[in-house]
Protein backbone atom coordinates (compact mmCIF):
# COMPACT_ATOMS: atom_id res chain seq x y z
CA UNK A 1 0.00 0.00 0.00
CA UNK A 2 1.11 3.72 -0.83
CA UNK A 3 2.67 5.31 2.09
CA UNK A 4 1.72 9.17 1.62
CA UNK A 5 4.54 11.63 2.88
CA UNK A 6 3.91 13.69 5.94
CA UNK A 7 5.85 16.25 4.88
CA UNK A 8 4.44 17.58 2.45
CA UNK A 9 3.93 20.72 3.66
CA UNK A 10 7.50 21.93 4.77
CA UNK A 11 9.08 19.78 1.78
CA UNK A 12 12.18 22.05 1.17
CA UNK A 13 11.36 21.63 -2.96
CA UNK A 14 8.08 22.95 -2.58
CA UNK A 15 8.95 25.70 0.02
CA UNK A 16 10.87 27.39 -3.49
CA UNK A 17 8.79 25.97 -6.11
CA UNK A 18 5.33 25.35 -5.34
CA UNK A 19 2.44 27.40 -3.83
CA UNK A 20 -0.01 25.25 -2.17
CA UNK A 21 -2.12 25.39 -4.78
CA UNK A 22 0.60 25.48 -7.85
CA UNK A 23 0.07 22.73 -10.41
CA UNK A 24 3.61 22.13 -9.89
CA UNK A 25 3.24 20.82 -6.50
CA UNK A 26 -0.39 19.08 -7.11
CA UNK A 27 0.97 16.69 -9.96
CA UNK A 28 4.21 15.69 -7.66
CA UNK A 29 2.03 14.90 -4.95
CA UNK A 30 -0.47 13.05 -7.00
CA UNK A 31 2.36 10.94 -9.10
CA UNK A 32 4.73 10.66 -6.28
CA UNK A 33 4.34 12.06 -2.52
CA UNK A 34 0.97 10.04 -2.40
CA UNK A 35 3.49 7.08 -2.44
CA UNK A 36 6.91 8.15 -0.81
CA UNK A 37 9.23 5.35 -1.94
CA UNK A 38 9.16 7.11 -5.20
CA UNK A 39 10.39 9.73 -3.93
CA UNK A 40 13.98 10.58 -5.21
CA UNK A 41 14.52 13.06 -2.67
CA UNK A 42 14.20 10.49 0.10
CA UNK A 43 16.25 7.61 -1.49
CA UNK A 44 18.83 10.63 -1.31
CA UNK A 45 19.15 10.86 1.91
CA UNK A 46 19.45 7.48 2.23
CA UNK A 47 22.36 6.81 -0.06
CA UNK A 48 24.10 10.00 0.63
CA UNK A 49 23.02 9.93 4.47
CA UNK A 50 22.58 14.11 4.02
CA UNK A 51 19.74 16.35 2.74
CA UNK A 52 19.14 16.56 -1.23
CA UNK A 53 19.94 19.85 -2.53
CA UNK A 54 16.79 21.98 -2.06
CA UNK A 55 15.99 22.33 -5.91
CA UNK A 56 15.85 18.59 -6.56
CA UNK A 57 13.00 17.75 -7.46
CA UNK A 58 10.97 14.60 -6.17
CA UNK A 59 12.18 12.61 -9.57
CA UNK A 60 15.32 13.76 -9.04
CA UNK A 61 15.88 16.71 -12.07
CA UNK A 62 17.55 20.01 -10.46
CA UNK A 63 15.61 22.91 -11.19
S1 LIG B 1 9.13 15.65 -2.55
FE1 LIG B 1 9.62 13.80 -1.41
S2 LIG B 1 10.27 14.57 0.60
FE2 LIG B 1 9.17 16.23 -0.41
S3 LIG B 1 7.05 16.02 0.26
FE3 LIG B 1 7.24 14.87 -1.66
S4 LIG B 1 7.70 12.76 -1.05
FE4 LIG B 1 8.10 14.08 0.71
Amino acid sequence: MADKCEIVDSCPFFEIFGTAKSRLKKEYVEKICNDKSKCKRIGYVNVNEKKPPDNMSPTGRLF
